[in-house]
Parts: C-alpha cells; sequence; structure tokens
C-alpha cells in the first residue's frame, strides 16, 4: 500500500466489469493507489448481453451494476452508482426494433434508473447523446432522450452525467434550465475545460494543473472500461489517485485545490458526502 493522500481521491467516471474485465482486481488497484471514492457508472446493455425491447429490460443492468457496487464496498471503497442508458444504445437500438421503439425504450430504462435513485440505490442519472455522426433524426430524438432524463433528475433531485459530443455542449444548460434542473447538477463526462457543464476532465488532462491553480471547478476521471479484449483503449484503474498524487507531490496544485477537486465539487454536484475514511 503507497502511503495515503492527505485528501479524498475520487474517480468521477469508472466502469467496473466482472465478466468481461478485472473486476474487483481493478477496484483493488485503485484503493491501492490510494483511491477513495468512486462514482461506478453503469455499462451499455450489451455488455451484459442484453438486448431491451422495454424500459424494464434494463433492471438486470441496473441490478448488476449494484451488486459489484456491493462487492466494492466490501474493499473498503465508497461507492456511488450512476445508473442509465448509454447514449450510443440508439444506433444499436433503432437498426432492431426501429428508431421511434428505440427511443421508448431508451426513455423506459431512464425511468427504471430513477426509481433505483428514488430508492436510494444510485446517486445520478446517465444519458446524452452520440458522440459520433448520427442522421438529424437520431440526434433528434436523443436530444429528447436526454430532455428525458433531465425531467427525471429535476423530479428526483438527482445529477445527470452526461456522454455527448466532443466540445462544449452550449446548448445543454439551456435545456436543463427548461427541465427545471440546474445547469450545475449536469456533469459533462470526458469534457473539454470551455464546457458550461460541470466538467469532469480525464486525469491525465494536460490543463489539470492550471485549471485548479486558477481555482476552476471541476472533477477527475479515470474513464476506466474494464474491459479485457479493449486493453490498449483505456487507462488504468489507477489513474486519477496516480495524477493527484504526483500534482500534488510536485507542487503543481495545492491541498486545497484537491479538495475542491475531490470533495467539494463532487459534493455539491451530486448532493453526497466525501470524508477521509
Ligand atoms: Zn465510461
Amino acid at each position: 500500500m503507497t502511503k495515503p493522500l492527505p485528501v479524498p481521491v475520487t474517480d468521477d467516471h469508472i466502469h467496473i466489469d466482472p465478466v468481461n474485465g478485472r473486476g474487483l482486481e481493478a477496484a483493488k488497484d485503485f484503493l491501492r493507489a490510494g483511491g477513495t471514492h468512486l462514482f461506478l457508472v453503469t455499462k451499455p446493455s450489451w455488455s451484459f448481453g442484453i438486448i431491451p425491447t422495454k424500459g424494464e429490460d434494463f433492471v438486470p443492468v441496473f441490478e448488476k451494476t449494484l451488486t459489484i457496487a456491493g462487492e466494492i464496498r466490501e474493499l473498503g471503497l465508497v461507492v456511488f452508482p450512476v445508473l442509465g442508458v448509454h447514449p450510443a444504445e440508439i444506433t444499436r437500438l433503432a437498426a432492431g426494433t426501429g428508431l421511434a421503439r428505440a427511443e421508448e425504450v431508451m426513455k423506459g430504462g431512464l425511468d427504471v434508473a430513477a426509481g433505483f435513485v428514488a430508492r436510494g440505490e444510485a446517486v445520478a442519472l446517465k444519458s446524452g447523446r452520440p458522440h459520433y455522426e448520427v442522421p438529424p433524426g437520431v440526434l433528434e430524438a436523443s436530444n429528447r432522450i436526454l430532455r428525458h432524463a433531465l425531467t427525471l433528475a429535476r423530479d428526483h433531485g438527482c445529477a445527470v452525467q452526461i456522454h455527448a459530443e466532443g466540445g462544449p455542449c452550449a446548448d445543454v444548460p439551456a435545456m436543463a434550465r427548461d427541465a427545471g434542473l440546474d445547469p450545475g447538477k449536469v456533469v459533462k463526462h470526458f469534457a473539454t475545460p470551455e464546457t458550461p457543464l460541470v466538467p469532469s476532465l480525464i486525469a491525465r488532462h494536460e490543463a489539470v494543473p492550471a485549471l485548479a491553480r486558477e481555482g476552476r471547478g471541476f472533477m477527475m476521471e479515470s474513464d476506466y472500461m474494464d474491459e479485457n479484449s479493449r486493453p490498449g483503449s483505456v487507462i488504468g484503474p489507477k489513474s486519477v489517485p496516480r495524477f493527484t498524487r504526483k500534482f500534488l507531490e510536485s507542487g503543481e496544485i495545492s491541498e486545497e485545490a484537491a479538495h475542491r477537486i475531490h470533495v467539494e465539487i463532487p459534493s455539491r454536484t451530486y448532493g453526497v458526502e466525501i470524508r477521509l475514511p
């Protein structure tokens, strides 16, 4: 075990997959590197071999995520589950059932996810829109699904993590306000610093030290996918604690800035409590 860090270390977006990846071993790596808290994001339904034809078909997807969350907690980590529907599901689902049905299934999946939030089993929803080029009809349907997620978040007083195209997502704060949701509860996963949403920056992002010194509010994530078939496409589960340690030890970021990144911003955004174990 490496020396503990003086602040909690929170990974804002990580996947742990006991079937297709390293599972608990990856979570242990995070812990041993100094990680303390993680936002465990559900993987797409296809990762579980499920092809949903109705919203309820997401129940086993979410339950498997909650099961692994429980196992990770037994290691001594604090786990905040984030449940929802990956925006890329629209392409796969529309190919099978048509676009209109795909939209209904995905909105239904978000309804199911919101039920888990209402019962306190998850802290936030995941939604977004395709990060790749899609026909206009698919983009419009995706925006309706995203609006549905923002409305559900308003209803349940929770945050939404969005996975979307690169760039700022400049239109999303207005979408959130129209839905009655504070844009400060919308997190842009894999963000760039210019987004008006709450940025979750990949741990290795070159702007992290400078933004931290400027006092900007953001979080850090690994976006570790935990897929053995794609080992080169990921950065490791240790990346958030590793970069945080490196920046603290080199003096590139202050302890106060680290506290803002790992405690204040996630606490405020998600309404959770984060403190050293
Ligand atoms: Zn992810």
